[in-house]
């Protein structure tokens, strides 16, 4: 049995399950993948806290509230083909290679994308593509996404993304200035975007040419 099964069933019980998060898909994702394994070694006994961690690099890990919440208002569907902008320990990926098809995450840091690359084999997500690369202008080479999840924030929404979205798509980010955001949904109907929700969070910054400075 895995030693931290149990912790995860807690995480998932009172930190995510009781504020309110629902879908049973994304409640059943969090409580099998182990997110200890994407966290540095001397991190772990913290993995399944109600807080960010450490990964490096200066980034974190989100809270996993935060995870659950976003990954629930992105409403994926098994046949989806997700983006997923940066990847981090690769967590948020493992959840959307439980929920979606496929998935395609890019993260600007090599290193990271690299270790997240290694976890991500090593517990046999076939469907999950690490890319390297700035993705505040998407990933065109996969493009077009039925879903775009992005864990840093944005002053404002890039161009590039709600571009790569398909008719009926949907991208959740967070928006705002440096210390405190916004998250946002926009949803694609033809070639008119329809922006909803406002829920208040604090991400690092998305660096790169349609986001901050680095
Ligand atoms: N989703 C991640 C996870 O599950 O571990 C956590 C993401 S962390 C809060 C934000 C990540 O966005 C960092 O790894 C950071 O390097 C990355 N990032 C920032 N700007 C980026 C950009 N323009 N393109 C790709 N990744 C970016």
């Amino acid at each position: 049995m895995d030693p931290y099964q149990t912790e995860r069933e807690r995480m998932v019980e009172y930190q995510i399950a009781s504020k309110g998060v629902q879908d049973e898909k994304v409640l059943a994702a969090m409580r099998v993948i182990p997110r200890h394994c994407f966290v540095p070694e001397d991190a772990r006994p913290y993995a399944y806290a109600d807080s960010p961690v450490r990964i490096g690099k200066g980034q974190t890990i989100s809270q996993p509230y935060i995870v659950a919440l976003m990954t629930e208002l992105l409403g994926v569907q098994p046949e989806h083909r997700v983006l997923d902008v940066g990847t981090g320990s690769g967590y948020q990926a493992a959840i959307l290679g439980e929920l979606a098809a496929e998935v395609h995450s890019i993260e600007r840091h090599p290193e990271l994308a690299e270790s997240a690359r290694g976890v991500l084999e090593e517990l046999g997500y076939d469907n999950i593509e690490v890319h390297v690369g700035d993705g505040t202008e998407g990933y065109a080479p996969a493009a077009p996404y039925d879903r775009i999840i992005v864990a840093a924030a944005a002053p404002s929404v890039p161009q590039a993304l709600l571009d790569q979205l398909v008719d009926g798509g949907r991208l959740v980010i967070p928006v705002g200035p440096r210390f405190s955001q916004r998250l946002e949904v926009w949803e694609r109907k033809g070639e008119q975007f329809k922006q909803s929700s406002n829920i208040p969070v604090v991400f690092v910054p998305l660096i790169g040419k349609q986001g901050w400075e680095g």
